[in-house]
C-alpha cells in the first residue's frame, strides 16, 4: 500500500513539475502584452510548487525575482552581471539583488 502511495505521488509531481515549466513559458511570451499576467504566472507556479512539494527548477529560479516575486526579463526589468564566480541579477522593482554561482 505504502509503495503505491509512494508511486502516485511521484505521479503528481511529475505533472506538478511539467505545469511550472509552461507557467513560465507561457510567462515569456506574455511578457511583451501583459507584464502582470506574467506575474500571475510565477505566482501560479510558485503555489503548485509549495501544494505538492515540488521544486521550481534551477534555471527557472532566475525567471523571477525571490523578493518580490516579479517575473524578469534581462535589460527590461532587471540587470545581469557576472561578479566572480557568480551571477548577480539586480531587479529594477524592488531594487533587490539575487546571487547565483557560476558553474
Ligand atoms: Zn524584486
Amino acid at each position: 500500500m505504502k509503495a503505491r502511495y509512494k508511486k502516485k505521488s511521484g505521479q503528481f509531481q511529475k505533472i506538478a513539475r511539467e505545469r511550472i515549466e509552461i507557467l513560465f513559458e507561457q510567462a515569456d511570451l506574455k511578457f511583451k502584452e501583459d507584464s502582470n499576467l506574467s506575474d500571475r504566472y510565477v505566482e501560479l507556479a510558485r503555489k503548485i510548487s509549495m501544494k505538492y512539494k515540488v521544486r521550481i527548477p534551477k534555471e527557472l529560479k532566475r525567471r523571477f525575482c525571490k523578493h518580490c516575486y516579479k517575473f524578469l526579463v534581462p535589460g527590461v526589468n532587471c540587470r545581469v552581471r557576472n561578479n566572480d564566480s557568480k551571477i548577480v541579477y539586480s531587479c529594477f522593482n524592488c531594487k533587490k539583488f539575487m546571487r547565483f554561482p557560476l558553474k
